[in-house]
């Protein structure tokens, strides 16, 4: 597991709470972080983790880990689980602090009857439609409900009935008496507690009613004794409704803050919606390394640090704003910068047959693993006759500023010896390159440059052909062509999926050193970007290897060109 390291600039939050403990307030910070358990945990969420455990860590409080599991039709123990292990992989640790929404069913239970006996709750019979219909709108006050008026009794039986089973789905309701004409639509009487008869993942059969997430959610934290309740800002409409039941139930008030969530640009970020892409099967999962999600983001190879340390840039406020994919990509690029060895590989090969070096002969440069890191060691790399370079690094015809190989051209291997392409080989019914003959120069070994010779301004990456490990490659793509796939009008965010997000290659090579490489083992492959292995890698037959993320952005340059 990583180092829970703490990194967090300045922030309204950060200030508040060093208030809070500054006045006495409060002498302990305790924070959680709320998951609901229908879905993987993205991006977002790790904001949030990062934010309530972070906040907890500097301020030598508690964060806790609890599951709002209120609603029993979505919720799955796959999803408890996926959680829990992204939690621990971005390196935060919830201790002993599990709770879960359904432990507190039947606190909740009371509290609901409690609020009957102060005749601050009814049971109601109107259908969800009639109920949308009778709240109003912001210009319109709401109606009261044929039923509010209600006797305590006639309620508090209705209620043990509604739990006992006596009524079918949707019959009957329980709500909040507040205020139909309040223009805050949350306080038009909201409902608390509906009927679903439905098997809960953790209590079973044990209720056929359920407490809606507006009367779980704020309850929880109040019984949790939650000193700092963080929230994304969409719940501030909602804090009125949570300030009311706590003092309508004269219990513990916790404070609510209300945070900008993260968007990404050229992604999705609501779990229905990854949802969708994992049935509709756009995706291969939710752990497709293309997807948004801290499973994807770490089979793709994604450093937990990388993750943590954008959570920290992009900063906590108070207005919701849209942040560059570009940025969370850098985050990638600095962190494995640093820590990641150099290898290479051969992504679309093309042979190459040294003429003037002898059959059957090879031999070896013993080269750095990281050329600014001496002490990360080094490794060796073979060199023979045939050797494998990338498609790409030669043109028949090159334009003026291609430094790479040509007919009679001149090119260096990295860490290995000048080369000439003397003859172009091709397929004579396709008219394709199918191989160059080069002769190299044996005096240019390693990096030397005999007196007199003139330069060779490309340096291209290299395989020896018969020491190569043949791999696959997966190169991925933004799961989007539109930076915001929700936000155009009238279509659909599924029109905007990128045909071109993973291109899967066969014919690839890595050097010998990366036999036995292992899952979420990284490498620089020089010139190319950063890779890893992936965690679905065939154990025995040949390994996937990730593109983590590329040099440098260049989508942005792609996209300028049209
Ligand atoms: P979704 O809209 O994807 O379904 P959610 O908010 O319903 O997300 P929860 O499981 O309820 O998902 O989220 C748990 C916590 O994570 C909440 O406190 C929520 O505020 C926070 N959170 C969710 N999405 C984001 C986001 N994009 N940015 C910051 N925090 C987020
Ligand atoms: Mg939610």
């Amino acid at each position: 597991m990583n180092e829970p390291t703490v990194q967090m600039g300045p922030n309204f939050i950060r200030n508040l709470i060093e208030e809070d403990l500054a006045t006495g307030k409060h002498d302990m910070i305790i924070t959680r972080f709320p998951p609901e358990p229908n879905g993987y945990l993205h991006i977002g969420h790790a904001k949030s983790i990062c934010l309530n455990f972070g906040l907890a860590a500097i301020f030598n409080g508690r964060c806790h880990l609890r599951f709002d599991d209120t609603n029993p039709v979505k919720e799955e123990q796959e999803y408890i689980d996926a959680i829990k292990t992204d939690i621990r992989w971005l390196g935060f640790d919830w201790g002993e602090h599990e709770y879960y929404a359904s432990d507190y069913f039947e606190t909740l239970y009371r509290y609901a009857v409690r609020l009957i006996d102060k005749g601050l709750a009814y049971v109601c019979d109107l259908t969800s439609d009639q109920i949308r219909s009778y709240r109003g709108s912001l210009t319109e006050p709401g109606r009261e409900s044929p039923y509010r008026h209600r006797t305590v009794a006639e309620n508090r039986q209705l209620l043990s009935e509604m739990r006992a089973g006596s009524y079918p789905d949707g019959s009957k309701v329980v709500r909040a008496k507040i205020d139909m004409a309040s223009p805050n639509l949350n306080l038009r009487d909201p409902v608390l507690y509906r009927i679903l008869h439905a098997t809960h993942h953790r209590t079973a059969d044990r209720w056929c009613i359920y407490p809606m997430y507006d009367f779980a959610h704020g309850q929880s934290d109040s019984i949790e004794r939650i000193s700092h309740s963080i929230c994304t800002l969409e719940f501030e409409d909602h804090r009125p409704l949570y300030d009311w039941l706590c003092e309508a139930l004269e219990i513990y008030h916790p404070q609510q803050i209300e945070f900008a969530r993260l968007n990404l640009t050229y992604t999705v970020m609501s779990k229905r919606r990854l949802l969708e892409l994992v049935t509709d099967q756009h995706v291969t999962g939710w752990d497709d390394p293309r997807m948004p999600t801290l499973s994807g983001m770490r089979r793709r190879g994604f450093p937990a640090a990388a993750v943590r340390a954008f959570c920290d840039r992009i900063g906590v406020g108070k207005s919701d704003s849209v942040i560059d994919m570009g940025v969370l990509e850098d985050c990638v690029r600095e962190e494995l910068d640093s820590c990641t060895p150099r290898a290479m590989a051969v992504l679309r090969p093309l042979k190459i047959v040294i003429t003037n070096y002898p059959e059957g002969r090879s031999e070896e440069f013993t080269v750095p693993k990281h050329p600014k890191y001496p002490e990360m060691g080094s490794r060796t790399i073979p060199f023979s006759r045939e050797i494998y370079i990338d498609s790409d690094d030669f043109k028949e015809d090159p334009p003026k500023k291609f430094f790479r190989l040509g007919p009679g051209r001149e090119v260096r291997l990295r860490y290995g010896y000048i080369i000439r392409c003397d003859e172009v080989v091709k397929d004579p019914t396709t008219n394709e390159v199918v191989k160059l003959m080069c002769s190299y120069d044996p005096e240019t070994a390693g990096g030397k440059l005999p007196e007199g010779r003139t330069k060779v301004k490309g340096i291209i990456h290299w395989v020896s052909v018969p020491h190569a490990i043949p791999v696959d490659i997966c190169l991925y793509d933004r799961l989007f062509t539109e930076p915001n796939p929700t936000g155009v009008k009238d279509v659909d965010y599924r029109d905007h999926l990128n045909p071109n997000s993973l291109e899967v290659l066969t014919e690839s090579y890595v050097e010998p050193g990366l036999q036995g490489a292992k899952v979420g083992d990284s490498f620089q492959f020089e010139r190319l970007g950063y890779f890893c292995v992936d965690s679905h890698s065939p154990t025995s037959d040949k390994p996937i290897f990730n593109r983590i993320v590329s040099l440098r952005d260049t989508w942005a340059k792609l996209q300028g060109e049209g």
